[in-house]
This record gives C-alpha cells, structure tokens and sequence, in this order.
C-alpha cells in the first residue's frame, strides 16, 4: 500500500506543471472581465507571470511548487496602482500644511527644495516612499520628480514597478537649470530604462502653465519617439482654467489638444475643474486621469467630475498626489474611500461610485489609466505576478458580508500582510523583504532636522 501511495505520489509530481509560487486564501479578487471573486482560491506563479488562478484544489491538483504561501483568513487581491506621486517628497512630509497653494509652494516648498533637493535626498526619500507604499500594497506607481534616475534605482532596489518621468518645467529646479536640460536628461533617461522589467520611463512635462508650447510640444515628440507615457498636471484648480481662458480663449484641455500634446499616451493629474467638453476631449485622445481625492480635498481645489469621466468611459484610477503638502501619506485605500465618498456627498446621492467602481480605480482602472491594463491590474494567467494578501482577521474585518465593500470602507493598507511584484515577494508577514526599514526611518528622521532648520 505505502509503495502504491509512493508511486501515485511520484507519478503525480512528474505529471504536474512547475510554478514557482502557489499563494491561496479565502478570497481571491480577481478583477478580471467578470470581476470574479473566488472562495478558497489560488494564484500559481512562474517566473513574473502568473500562470493560473482558480479554484485551490485544482490549482493544487495541476501544479507542483517550490514554494507557496497560505493565508487561510486572508485575501488575494491585484497590486494597487498609484497613478500619481512625488515619491522623495516624502520628505517634506507635514513641513507646512493647511496653507493656500501658493503660499505653501513659494514659502516651503520652493526654498526647501532649492536647499535640501540634490541625489542622495532623492534616494532616501523614495525609499521611505516606496517602503510606505509597499507595506499598504501599492505596487506599481507613477511619478514626477527631480533627479528620477535616482528614483529609479531606489523604486528597482525596492523591487517596485514605477513609470517615472523627470519633472520638465519652465524656471531653475535642482538638477536642471532649462526646460532644454530636462529634456536632455529625459532622453538619457527613456534610453537607459528601456526594457527595465519594473521601470517605465516617462516624459513629464509639469502642467501647461509652467512650460512653453515649445518645451510641451517637444516633450510629446520625445515621449512618441521612445513610445514612452506622457505625465503632465491638468485641470488642477479654478485658477488654472481662468487664467488658460484669460490668455489663449481657451480651456487647458483644448489647449493641450490644440498643441497635439494629447497625441499618444498620455496620464493626465487631477482633472478637477473638466468639463464635458474636455471630458470628451481626453476620451477621443484616450487619455488616462489620476483622481487624486485627498489632496484635492486638502488644498481645495475641488472635487473631480469622476462619476461623469467613468460614465463618458474614461480611463480613472487613483493618485495619491504628495505626500507633502498636498496629501501626507501614500495609503491607496484611503483614496478610494474617500474618492466613494466624495461623489456621493457631492450629488447628493449615495449609489454614486459604489464601491465596486471604487475597487475597479485601485486596479484595472488605474493600470488602464497608465496604459498597461495588458500587463498589470487584474489576476490572470499571462499577467505579471503583481499580488498582495490582506487579513480578515481583524476587528475592522469582521463580519464580512461584501468583499469589495469590506475593502473600500473597513480594510486599511496596514491590513496588507504579503505583496509580490513581478513574481518576487517583497513584503511578508507586514516587513518588507528588500529594504532596511529601521535604516530608512533613522535617515528620514534625520533629513526631517535638516529640513527644518532650512526653512527657519
Ligand atoms: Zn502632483
């Protein structure tokens, strides 16, 4: 009899495919085209891709692991997708906060910037940035920021996937003197990364009234020439849109459109002040928009037409924008939360942006949002293996009656347990796996004295 089992056993194993990974839970939220949720579920894994998802005795049955992870009380769920941030700002974390835009740009940030910003700062900060994001389940995210090759290299030691662009604008920042030296450095930059598995290298002109038709109309071309997304600031607040109609007739979508700037993949930040016209604008060019609900909240621009961008079939996913000023922490699911919420209480109605839609904004939407809905945002065999776990087992977790409700609404990010990205895990049990968490928070503590004294 112990022969047969042994036989059976061997026979099995050799008949088996291989996978590197088999992760099962009691959920796995699959966010595929029927959005299926699977009780007892599991996601097998080889090499970055994930190669099935499926019920846990048949995923057991099919495949033989070398290793595998099993979070009985827990979840599986898609990598979320930041769509907007400024990782090494991270620095700048509550340097000065309820202040007037400008007021808090001219004040603090320009001068901190001008004083502290140089490559080592950047690295330090999108280290902190990406430990944040990864221990509350962020997996890949896209950014604008100064020295971005730096940010690269720090987001790939994290083993993060990130679409970086190097912030093109239109006076001195620290590592570039000339919209034209940015440009310069942004070629450099697109060549070097091309290919990366976890970096996407991006062309990131600020917004349009802090560059030139010239420099905006060159960062297109550059972006197409490396098929490269584009990133830019749109629509941010009232201010924007009065003074783009004060001096060109024109609203800052139609000018962009105008400039051909939306010609080829493009995200576009915020998007509060849209109206239908531009709404159909950036769908006809099928633009991208990063809702970025706190830190529009907390400066006051306004609240996102989202349910009539959704509606219209635009591609929306969430955008933590900050961390400093504008928003102070990097916490994906408080953005859904809040961006369901918003809507509601602005229509006046509280079906609007329902939870499901929410979850859709973390994920698939976001990865459409990026252009990248083929590779990441959903689990599916031939997707790269972007996974994280979350407990439900805890008292904001318990009783469940509704997955995506518990996860908009009750989870928080620090109920992320496990993340993968492409196929390598890099937070488990709640530690990241690939950078030395107390060595980051002593530096940041450090950088936060310099800082202050900076901007006495
Ligand atoms: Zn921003």
């Amino acid at each position: 009899m112990r022969l047969i089992c042994s036989f059976l056993l061997i026979a099995w194993a050799l008949a088996a495919e291989p996978a590197d990974w088999i992760w099962t839970a009691r959920y796995v939220v699959t966010m595929d085209p029927q959005r299926r949720i699977l009780e007892n579920g599991a996601v097998a894994v080889r090499g970055d891709r994930i190669v099935a998802v499926g019920a846990r005795a048949e995923i057991e049955q099919r495949f033989q692991a070398r290793e595998r992870l099993d979070r009985g009380d827990a979840l599986i769920a898609p990598g979320l997708v930041n769509t907007h941030a400024h990782a090494p700002m991270s620095l700048f974390r509550g340097v000065a906060d309820d202040l007037p835009l400008q007021e808090w740009l001219e004040k603090f940030i320009f001068p901190a910037e001008a004083r502290s910003v140089n490559p080592e700062f950047v690295r330090w900060g999108t280290r902190l940035a990406c430990l944040e994001m990864m221990l509350s389940g962020t997996t890949t995210y896209a950014d604008m920021y100064y020295f971005e090759d730096v940010v690269a290299e720090a987001t790939k030691e994290a083993g993060l996937r990130g679409v970086l662009g190097e912030t093109i604008i239109g006076f001195p920042v620290p590592d570039a003197k000339t919209p034209a030296l940015a440009l310069q450095f942004t070629e450099r930059f697109l060549a070097r990364f091309r290919g990366d598995p976890l970096i996407t290298a991006a062309v990131a002109p600020h917004a349009l009234y802090t560059n030139s038709d010239e420099s905006l109309r060159a960062s297109r071309a550059l972006a197409n020439r490396y098929a490269a997304p584009l990133l830019i600031h749109l629509a941010e607040t009232k201010h924007e849109n009065d003074e783009a109609l004060a001096k060109r007739g024109m609203r800052p979508a139609q000018v962009l459109e105008k400039l051909g700037v939306l010609d080829g993949r493009t995200l576009a930040a915020h998007g509060v002040w849209l109206d239908d016209q531009d709404m159909r604008i950036l769908k006809a060019h099928g633009t991208g928009v990063a809702h970025c609900p706190s830190s529009n909240a907390k400066l006051a621009s306004g609240v996102a037409p989202v349910t009539r961008m959704l509606a219209l079939g635009l591609a929306v996913g969430l955008g933590t924008d900050g961390p400093a000023g504008s928003n102070n922490d990097f916490d994906l699911l408080e953005e859904a939360d809040l961006a369901a919420k918003l809507q509601k209480v602005t229509l006046g109605n509280p079906q609007a942006l329902p939870a499901t839609a929410a979850l859709e904004m973390l994920t698939i939407g976001g990865a459409r949002a990026l252009g990248m809905e083929r590779e990441i945002g959903s689990i599916e065999p031939g997707k790269r293996a972007d996974l994280i776990v979350m407990r439900l087992d805890r008292p904001n977790a318990v009783p469940l009656y509704n997955v995506p409700s518990q996860m908009i609404y009750a989870l928080k990010g620090c109920d992320v347990r496990d993340v993968m990205v492409n196929g390598r895990p890099v937070v488990r049990d709640g530690r990241s796996l690939t950078l030395d968490e107390a060595a980051i928070l002593a530096r940041a503590a450090e950088y936060g004295r310099r800082v202050t004294a900076a901007v006495k």
